[in-house]
């Protein structure tokens, strides 16, 4: 018989831990329809016909965040045959909250308690048997991580599916019992007799999404309101309340925990790592180790081995020179004898191109494997919850300052660390801010304009990256007030799992897993822009059209020109820095590089490029150097990293989103800055001028503007984790 097994479970239950061990290599991972959020499927090992579905964490079957509408959307909709419920052992109380609701779907549930291992180590005791009368449901202990009672869970499921027998569900109180009574009795025969119970509750909370999922909606205002009268609360706190109290009389009769004379390891550690003065510094200091190597020591070997060798000279080997790619394709290619423009495509076009991108993977590789033990471990949770109160107040999370951090070595590792940040709206958020920090390849440019017009004046350098950072708070503050982040707020729970070694396997694959599929997708948008760049710049006419010796010449500088016009206003209208504000998508430094060409003739130029400092000084004042550094700062990223946002967004929509957002915000930015220091410095008022102050007045009416989030479904959000807290 071939059937369908669901893993729903808490976030950090180890759903994906089991589902990896269930279904070995035999998986499928793509998105759920329409969002961004993974979505697992493979095929039970030794049984070819069982599917298992890893549904997203949730801790309730509330619709407040998105992973809780898709997994009760897929339970209510898709109706697997049995739904194998992990549970983490350590944390009872907040587990079985979901439970209790599973249980009411009408669904087969079978119970796995993970973490068996630690609750053993513990010395805590669970009484299994009570416990599986008492939620009226299977109940198997297992470890996914040890690997465990795995298959005897299995079997539980295959049976439960197989027989399709119905949970006893656990009863509330009489009083309320009569109430769902009453309101079953009135949901006719469109809903199922075993969902009833399930549509009754929903009925009885308000819950907007259930409701529109009716097709006959019974009228029970009537009866809800006299409830809550009576009962002088809400009616969602009162189910919510009645939960708990349920839990904590199973959680009483099946589960000793061993009295703790001594705090654990972990609690241990915890005191130390997230205490009040010292959780910020530790942070620091943890975050340095991991920027220091995988930036610096490791990551650069690593990548000048990429760079330098496998894209660049080559190697030498104990005396042999072994060659890099480059020189064996010019060979290989000059032994072919092709045309000059098909070598200048493979090696200028496709092998630079795409190897300046390559270049990045080993550094992210390091990094991602850092990311995946901070986060294995249980450390990531605890900086997420030291940073939270501060990200919070403008629209992003506490785990969107280890991108950001990782952005000012390279936006594209950066980019993709956002990752981690498991709440949607914060996710592209960071996705779409990250890169305001200057990353390393725009310091070339920082360099250029402060030598050429500020006398190398250290306070450039700095301002670039307080404008990022500033650029970051804006935009945070500005987005969340806009409709497309607002809406769903994301609960405010933090939880901090116990520390524990993670497996290397885990670590590989995480690393492995990130790293690959930016091989393979950024590198396609890459390539593509880099062929693009590539016959722009090196085509135009000369004598007839063809490859030009003269960049001046190239199709690029004729689009420079037209697009000159555009940034005028920014106080940079001539082609020339259009054209390497262009070159820059493909690679920031190339903006330094480009202008060389432009300004000198150089082909070779100094990292800050000094040599062309004073013929730059001539076409630019102080302001406008200013302004186009900004613009520089502030646009769209690399091509390398807009592959990244491509990937992390995975959507057109909110590619083109961040990229459109980014260049706007850059433009408006720097037309303000322009205009408005031509305005102080020498009185000068034109349109540009005017539009600079409407720009700041919008800025600033976006930036204060009143905002309603949508309250009722805030504090609710709130109520229901107040009332977990207290239970934890
Ligand atoms: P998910 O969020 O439910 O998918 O949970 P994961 O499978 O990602 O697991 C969360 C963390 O718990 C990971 O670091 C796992 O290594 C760890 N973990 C999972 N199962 C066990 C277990 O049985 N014992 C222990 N000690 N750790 C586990
Ligand atoms: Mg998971």
């Amino acid at each position: 018989m071939s059937f369908k097994i669901a893993l729903a479970g808490n976030p950090n239950s180890g759903k994906t831990t089991l589902f990896n061990t269930l279904t070995g290599s035999n998986q499928f991972v793509g998105n759920w329809p329409g969002v961004t959020v993974e979505k697992k499927e493979g095929r039970l090992k030794g049984y070819r016909e069982v599917k298992i579905i890893d549904l997203p964490g949730i801790y309730s079957l509330s619709p407040y965040t998105m992973e809780e509408v898709i997994a009760r959307n897929y339970l209510i909709e898709e109706r697997p045959d049995v739904i194998l419920n992990i549970i983490d052992g350590t944390n009872l109380e907040r587990n079985l909250y979901l439970t209790t609701q599973l249980a009411e779907l009408g669904i087969p549930v079978v119970v796995a308690i993970n973490m068996m291992d630690i609750v053993n180590k513990n010395g805590d005791i669970i009484d299994l048997k009570k416990l599986g009368e008492a939620v009226g449901c299977e109940v198997a202990a297992i470890s996914a991580l040890r690997g465990t009672g795995i298959k005897e869970a299995v079997k539980k499921a295959v049976n439960a599916a197989e027989k399709n027998k119905f949970n006893a569900v656990h009863i509330f109180n009489e009083k309320l019992e009569n109430i769902i009574a009453d309101i079953a009795a009135r949901i006719d025969i469109s809903v199922t007799e075993e969902q009833k119970r399930f549509y009754a509750i929903k009925l009885f909370e308000r819950d907007s999404q259930v409701l529109q999922s009716m097709s006959n909606v019974p009228d029970v205002k009537d009866i809800i309101e006299t409830t809550e009268k009576e009962m002088d609360d809400d009616s969602e706190s009162i189910i919510i309340n009645e939960r708990y109290n349920y839990i904590s009389s199973v959680i009483n009769s099946c589960c000793k925990k061993k009295k703790k004379l001594k705090l654990s390891l972990s609690d241990k550690i915890d005191r130390v790592v997230t205490n009040r003065w010292l959780a910020i510094p530790i942070f620091m200091a943890v975050m340095f180790i991991v920027y220091y190597i995988s930036v610096t020591t490791v990551g650069t070997w690593a990548a000048d081995w990429v760079n330098d060798g496998l894209f660049g000279e080559g190697w030498n080997v104990f005396g042999i020179s072994v060659p890099g790619i480059p020189t064996i394709m010019e060979a290989g290619l000059e032994a072919f004898g092709t045309a000059q423009y098909l070598n200048s495509l493979i090696l200028d076009g496709i092998v630079a191109g795409v190897g300046a991108v390559l270049g990045f993977v080993p550094q992210m590789l390091v990094l991602f494997a850092f990311l995946a033990f901070l986060e294995a471990c249980g450390y990531m949770s605890r900086i997420a919850f030291i940073m939270d109160r501060i990200f919070r107040k403008f629209g992003l999370s506490g785990k969107s300052f280890i991108p950001m951090l990782i952005g000012s070595g390279c936006g594209v590792p950066g980019i993709m660390a956002s990752r981690t940040i498991e709440n949607e709206h914060d996710r592209r958020m960071t996705v779409i801010t990250t890169t305001f920090i200057p990353c390393g390849a725009k310091l070339p440019i920082i360099a250029l304009i402060a030598g050429a017009l500020f006398d190398g004046a250290g306070w450039v350098a700095v301002s670039a990256y307080f404008i990022g950072v500033a650029a970051i708070v804006v935009s945070g503050i500005i987005l969340k007030k806009m409709k497309m982040f607002s809406g769903n707020p994301a609960p405010f729970v933090m939880e901090l799992p116990s520390y524990h070694f993670p497996t290397a396997g885990n670590i590989f694959r995480s690393m492995w897993e990130r790293g690959w599929s930016f091989i393979k997708k950024a590198g396609t948008v890459i390539l593509l822009a880099a062929v693009l760049i590539w016959f722009l710049q090196g085509f135009g006419f000369e004598d007839g059209f063809g490859m030009v010796e003269d960049m001046n010449n190239s199709i690029l500088a004729k689009i420079g020109g037209i697009i000159a016009p555009v940034f005028a206003p920014l106080g940079w209208g001539d082609w020339k820095a259009a054209v390497a504000a262009v070159t820059g998508l493909v690679a920031k430094e190339n903006i330094v590089g480009t202008f060389g060409i432009l300004y000198g003739g150089f082909d070779e130029m100094a990292e800050d490029g000094y040599q062309i400092w004073s013929n730059l000084a001539m076409d630019f004042t102080k302001l406008s150097a200013y302004s186009y550094l900004v613009f520089n700062l502030l646009c769209a990223p690399c091509f390398a990293a807009i592959g990244a946002i491509k990937r992390e967004m995975n959507n057109a929509k909110w590619t083109w989103f961040a990229i459109g957002y980014q260049c706007v915000f850059a433009y408006a930015v720097s037309l303000c800055i322009f205009q408005l220091g031509k305005l102080f410095s020498d009185g000068s008022f034109g349109i540009g001028t005017a539009a600079a102050i409407i720009i700041v007045i919008v800025f600033a009416y976006l930036l204060f503007r009143p905002y309603k989030e949508k309250d009722k479904i805030n504090d609710k959000t709130k109520n229901v984790w107040s009332i977990n807290r207290k239970v934890m």
